[in-house]
């Protein structure tokens, strides 16, 4: 007899044929009915057991949780809830449960109750569907570059330069931490460390993925990045995972170009592969929003959604025409905002960013030409000689989804611009190196990969989208 998965159970024409099916039990009821479910699918199989031939003892353990084996024969279903199901001749007991001690019970828990649980979490019907999105986002990604001529590129994780600036670092030391060697001014003596000298886990992989795309043409990266920021949002972690493309001869407007049609072919992917996971998640998330108040509801389904995105072109919009709109908008006239926008030059906080998106344009936005004093010392300076060409976009929900720029290939104007910001010259004479050797005009972005798998399944609190979260306070697993 052949063990199937219940995905391909209930997806091909198997019945009257004899099967073996090896899950973890959801339910079992009128001790008659299990509903098994072995994470190939949102969907559950049921198999139906013969009450009078079963052991007694078997019986008993077939409880929530219980990883069982059922063979038997998969059949049309008598029932109304599916279409086939299995009428069970042998159960196997694999690993036997408790089902007084299990914290997940066969009801609607709190998203909190389960990030305390994360380590079962993954057993719910909510976090299954998300971490099988995640999974196929994550393909969808490799696919769409590799199918696009992109080389995938791995960036150090361990990062010896300090001046990528995205954020706070990690150190990473193996010096004593009680009693550590001190310099003869007092400070730590990092020559004796590790690496004889300080070094840190990466906040970007850009610096580094520009030295390839300067000899491969088009690369991407997509690892782990690390952020000390002490930011306790729904939308920062302190160890997420970024996707970084970086593109030799290309400009700012092929950039905006790259992301746009990056963005919707992996939700295209999504909306494609993922059906079920998605109904489901459009479900769960109908319900929450029927415990809101009216004028909080979000008036689209989630699989409008990504329809809607597949279906818009992203609107272009200038930082300078952003920062008119802003100026002249209602919440900025009654001082609704936190941050109220005065003057140009004002660095845009994410109420401003959602209310361009949600309330002004109502559909995904990409600002561009920000003011240089608000950007990276490494972003190309305009010929006015006041902006640079950075873009970010902005998406309903969830704010900044990716940072990017066009990159300044100019030496002298890089070095001036290192100078004025305080950036070591020396210490990223590689990166300078770059512009020495057959400059060329180049652009990537930054797209944080939970922010996409937030979007894509509708989950509000980015911790929910991440096997095992970590953020401040918070390492346990
Ligand atoms: P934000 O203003 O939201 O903190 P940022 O300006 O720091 O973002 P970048 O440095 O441009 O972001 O990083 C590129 C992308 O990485 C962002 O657009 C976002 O999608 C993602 N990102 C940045 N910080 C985090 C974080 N702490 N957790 C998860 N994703 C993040
Ligand atoms: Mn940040």
């Amino acid at each position: 007899m052949k063990t199937y998965s219940v995905k391909e159970l209930l997806s091909e024409g198997k019945t009257q044929q004899d099967v073996v099916v090896k899950g973890w039990v959801r339910t079992f009821r009128s001790n008659r009915f299990i509903a098994l479910n072995d994470g190939s699918t949102i969907n559950n199989i049921q198999c139906v057991i013969d009450f009078e031939n079963t052991d007694e003892e078997v019986l008993k353990k077939i409880t929530t949780s219980a990883a069982i084996e059922v063979k038997g024969t998969l059949v049309a279903s008598q029932g109304s809830g599916q279409a086939v199901e299995i009428q069970a001749q042998t159960i196997t007991i694999l690993g036997a449960s408790n089902p007084e001690e299990y914290p997940i019970q066969p009801k609607k828990h709190s998203l909190e109750f389960l990030r305390a649980n994360a380590h079962l979490r993954v057993r719910t019907n909510t976090f299954s569907a998300v971490m099988r999105v995640r999974s196929a986002l994550s393909f969808a990604v490799h696919k769409f570059f590799q199918e696009d001529g992109f080389y995938y590129v791995n960036t150090p994780i361990i990062t010896g330069s300090d001046a990528e600036g995205a954020g706070e670092m990690f150190r990473v030391s193996a010096l004593d931490a009680k009693n550590p060697p001190l310099t003869e001014e007092g400070n730590i003596d990092y020559a004796e460390d590790f690496f004889g000298k300080e070094t840190n886990l990466t906040v970007s992989g850009q610096l580094e993925a520009e030295t390839y795309a300067m000899g491969l043409g088009k690369v991407y990266t997509f690892g782990p990045t690390f952020r000390a920021e002490n930011s306790n949002t729904t939308r920062h972690l302190a160890e997420f995972w970024m996707i970084e493309p970086e593109v030799a001869f290309m400009d700012l407007d092929g950039n905006m170009d790259l992301a746009e049609r990056f963005i919707k072919s992996v939700l295209g992917y999504v909306k494609e592969h993922c059906a079920d996971d998605l109904a489901f998640l459009e479900q769960r998330l109908l319900n929450e929003e029927k415990t809101k108040p009216q004028n909080e509801r979000s008036p689209m389904p989630l699989r409008e959604k990504i329809d809607f995105i597949l279906d818009n072109n992203f609107k272009r919009v200038s930082y300078t025409e952003a920062i008119e709109i802003l100026r002249n908008s209602k919440p900025n006239k009654k001082k609704k905002f936190d941050y109220i926008i005065e003057d140009w030059g004002a660095d845009l906080q994410s109420e401003h960013e959602r209310y361009l998106v949600e309330k002004h344009f109502e559909c995904p936005v990409i600002l561009f030409d920000y003011p240089a004093k608000i950007k990276a010392f490494y972003m190309r300076l305009n010929d006015d000689g006041k902006t640079v060409r950075a873009m970010d976009i902005l998406f309903p929900g969830i704010g900044e989804i990716v940072g990017g720029a066009q990159r300044e290939e100019r030496y002298e104007v890089l070095v001036d611009k290192m100078k004025t910001m305080g950036i070591d010259e020396e210490e990223l004479y590689w990166y300078l190196d770059l512009r020495k050797f057959g400059t060329a005009v180049h652009s990537g972005f930054g797209l944080g990969f939970e922010r996409l798998v937030l979007f894509a399944t509708g989950m509000t609190n980015i911790r929910d989208v991440i096997p095992f979260p970590r953020t401040p306070k918070n390492a346990e697993f």
